[in-house]
């Protein structure tokens, strides 16, 4: 069976739906791929989004999806000294915390409204590639195989992409790049609701502890740590365990789900479109390597994706301007924040009780980078040659 379109996307996660959504509402004929039966389920996130990207994405605030609206964010040093980043310090760290299933589902849902198609049991297994064109995508529909002959392929199919090496685009991860995770939605915890928490040092080697609020006592409380620090796959779950037994705030509560996986730390990658073919999102390793936020960056790749593909269906040579595109929104930060846990990997756990220390004193309305540069530079001299050229 063939089935000819337009646009192809793979992977209805943030970026695929998003990049559908922009390329039907622009006049293409748009079908969306997702392996699994249902879109968002599981949740592998510990569902913390900045508001103030949405608002640049038009993805409008919704109670179905909002769990709890935090005030900000604080960061615990390993010794306990607290950094808090409210609306008035760092308005970027506003935000909510969602129902990551729910929001996905609304994403995709607008996607269709637009105008898309979206098949789920649907998975991608290979291309016909001539040249640097993907002429067609051989699609498993519920044990059918269909051959879907597209004019352009959007590839969001997340940090276990295949697709890119179907173009001959290297995707690959070294180790020091990946963030093992792990996380617990918990229950009956004593946290404070207000804030997104997180919680850096050894107790969670090369990455961090999250305690993501979802209000009334519940909260996902995870951990990410650097995959070459861990002596075997196993580790992490016994950081994260170590860790709860360390807080009695949490201790005193149950896990009542658990997911594990792995986001990339590293650069994105250095190309990412090619003939008809673009990636969006983990798929072009577009995760924030401090953070680990993901869904944002997806969301702004997709977008652009979206909108360019339609106006190349229609005659305009215009699917090279991605590259240039996302990367102006983007890449300067995912850069600078790659640098940034570079370092942060090494830092002892006395520098960053410094650290935190330092950015406390700091009697300033809002954060600025060269205003925490400046404070880290005098809590720990020793680390700021090298930042300071990143600035
Ligand atoms: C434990 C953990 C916690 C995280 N916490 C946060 C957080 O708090 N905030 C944040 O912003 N980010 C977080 N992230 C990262 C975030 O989840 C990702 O960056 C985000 O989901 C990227 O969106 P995407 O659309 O690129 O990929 P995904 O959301 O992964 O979507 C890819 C989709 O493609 C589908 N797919 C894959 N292969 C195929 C195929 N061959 N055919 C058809 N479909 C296919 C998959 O089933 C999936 O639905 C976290 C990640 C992890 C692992």
């Amino acid at each position: 069976m063939r089935h000819e379109v337009d646009v192809l996307v793979i992977g209805a996660g943030p970026g695929g739906s998003m990049s559908a959504k922009f390329a039907a509402e622009n006049g293409a004929d748009v079908l969306m791929i997702e392996k699994r039966q249902e879109v968002g389920s599981p949740v592998r996130c510990g569902e913390g989004i900045a508001e103030l990207w949405l608002n640049d994405l038009g993805i409008k605030p919704d109670k179905r999806w909002i769990a709890n609206q935090v005030d900000g964010a604080r960061l615990f040093s390993p010794s306990g000294h607290c950094l808090t980043m409210d609306a008035a310090r760092a308005g970027s760290e506003t935000g909510f915390v969602v129902e990551r299933d729910i929001f996905d589902r609304t994403l995709a849902s607008e996607a269709v409204l637009a105008g898309s198609d979206l098949w789920v049991r649907a998975m991608a297994m290979g291309a016909k590639v001539e040249g640097d064109t993907v002429k067609e995508v051989v699609v498993d529909r519920l044990g059918e195989r269909i051959t879907v002959v597209p004019k352009v392929v959007i590839a969001a199919d997340g940090f276990e992409s295949r697709a890119a090496s179907w173009v001959g685009l290297d995707s690959r991860l070294k180790l020091k790049d990946i963030d093992s995770c792990i996380q617990y939605r918990m229950v009956g915890i004593d946290d404070d609701a207000r804030y997104n928490d997180f919680y850096a040092g050894s107790d969670a080697p090369g990455g961090y502890v999250w305690v993501f609020s979802k209000g009334e006592g519940v909260a996902n409380v995870g951990i990410g740590v650097a995959a070459s620090k861990l002596k075997a796959p196993a580790d992490v779950k016994m950081y994260l365990d170590r860790f709860i037994a360390k807080h009695p705030e949490f201790a005193k509560g149950k896990a009542v789900d658990m997911v594990a996986g792995a986001v990339s730390t590293s650069l994105p990658m250095d190309q990412t479109v090619k003939g008809n073919f673009m990636l969006v999102g983990d798929s072009a390793r577009m995760v924030d390597a401090l953070t680990g936020g993901g869904v944002v960056n997806a969301c702004m790749a997709g977008k652009i994706a979206g909108r360019l593909s339609a106006e190349y269906v229609q005659g305009s040579d215009v699917l090279g301007d991605y590259e240039r595109a996302w990367r102006s929104e983007l890449e300067n930060t995912m850069v600078r924040n790659y640098v940034a846990k570079e370092k942060a990997v090494n830092v002892t756990d006395e520098q960053f009780d410094r650290i935190v220390l330092a950015l406390q004193e700091l009697e300033i309305t809002t954060i600025t980078t060269a205003e925490i540069l400046g404070a880290v530079a005098k809590a720990v001299p020793d680390l700021v040659a090298e930042l300071d050229l990143m600035f």
